[in-house]
């Protein structure tokens, strides 16, 4: 077989990866499908070649954008084992998020062992640069041919795995981010909770505008008051203040859940950051930002794990983190999380799952 696809210039294996690989640019060369009816439930689930689904072109994924995903992590350890990062929790939220999108739920028992079964049979393909990994993709969407405003009968769900490195590149290099008044992410009551596409689309209008002046990413704001700080571009946010304590919004309805937000708040105080969950005022907080009481701001997400934010842009305004170029905070949290991912120490949390350790045998 050749290295590279003849059609897409791809590659084909995983010797053929670029040293640059991106993130979700290049994807391994199986994937998982499965369809589901209402009259047959999920069926006919195999890995297959990667490669395009036929689509019907009036499926409802197109005309009333029922569409979920979930973002996790395979990682390869030191000693050449591997590690899939608190699976569970996101196969819970994969069905979550089915639940509020109307979508049947998929099995969860046989959605994590095809996870395993998938990685297993690509792991050659998980890299093992520090910082890379291979980013495990669940969708699902659907796919009944018709216009009809109501939720869809068929589905299909489908896993893809893309080898990735380090979300924002190996450096710390901060990120900023522009406060939307104007655009919203999501509001309490509507999608925010689940990761759905619609969150995604809501989204991109106002970070061209960010980008548009100058901005990496958009930090958003609660739709109701307008004040509340809510999530930053598609990651959770966390404000350092006076380099130890650790301020986050708290869940509110609109905000995604995420896994790697929940790993921080547990991990944190274990590490001497003590971490409260709170409403965040964008007025207090980019004065406390000038003052200098906060030290660090950050994103936080599967993808990059942490990311340093080192400008906010608010009101014609730009603001300066002061410890943003240092970022200890940051790191410190970023090497904790990441030694228990790649099985540098061992894991208090029952969070890294090793792909090859058989089931224990209970004695009893
Ligand atoms: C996926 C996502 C996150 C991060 O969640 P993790 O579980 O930590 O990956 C945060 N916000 C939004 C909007 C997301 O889609």
């Amino acid at each position: 077989m050749a290295a590279f696809d003849s059609q897409s210039e791809r590659p084909r294996t995983p010797a053929a990866l670029p040293e640059e690989l991106g993130f979700g640019r290049f994807f391994t060369d199986r994937m998982f499908v499965q369809r589901y009816t209402v009259q047959r439930g999920w069926h006919d689930g195999a890995i297959v070649p990667y490669g395009p689904l036929a689509v019907d072109p009036a499926a409802q994924l197109f005309h009333c954008g029922q569409g979920i995903f979930e973002g996790m992590k395979a990682l390869r350890r030191a000693d050449g084992g591997v590690n899939l990062f608190r699976a569970g929790d996101h196969a819970v939220r994969f069905n979550r998020s089915a639940e509020r999108m109307a979508m049947p739920p998929v099995d969860f028992q046989q959605h994590l062992r095809t996870i395993r079964e998938l990685v297993s049979l690509q792991r050659e393909w998980i890299p093992a640069r520090p910082g890379a990994s291979l980013y495990v993709r669940p969708v699902m969407f659907a796919a009944e041919q018709s216009l009809e405003v109501r939720a869809s009968k068929s589905y299909v769900h489908y896993i893809i795995l893309s080898p990735i490195n380090a979300y924002f590149g190996s450096s710390f290099r901060p990120v900023s981010v522009f406060v939307s008044e104007e655009h919203f992410r999501a509001v309490r009551g509507g999608t925010g909770e689940a990761k759905t596409i619609a969150n995604y689309a809501m989204s991109l209008y106002a970070t061209e505008l960010a980008r548009a002046n100058g901005y990496d990413q958009v930090l958003w704001l609660d739709a109701v008051e307008r004040r509340y700080v809510e999530e930053a571009g598609a990651m959770s946010v966390a404000f350092v203040y006076g380099g130890k304590h650790i301020r986050t919004p708290a869940l509110s309805g609109s905000i995604l859940p995420s896994v790697t937000r929940d790993s921080i708040l547990k991990l944190a105080p274990d590490l001497g950051f003590p971490v409260s969950e709170e409403r965040i005022d964008i007025g207090e907080l980019v004065r406390d930002v000038e003052s200098g009481a906060v030290s660090e701001v950050f994103c936080i997400g599967t993808a990059a794990v942490i990311a340093p934010i080192g400008r906010i842009g608010f009101h014609g305004r730009s603001y300066e983190v002061n410890g943003a170029r240092t970022a200890l905070g940051a790191r410190r949290l970023y090497e904790g999380l990441t030694d228990i991912q790649y099985g540098r120490v061992s894991d208090p949390y029952g969070w890294a799952l090793p792909l090859d350790v058989p089931a224990r045998v209970s004695a009893a």
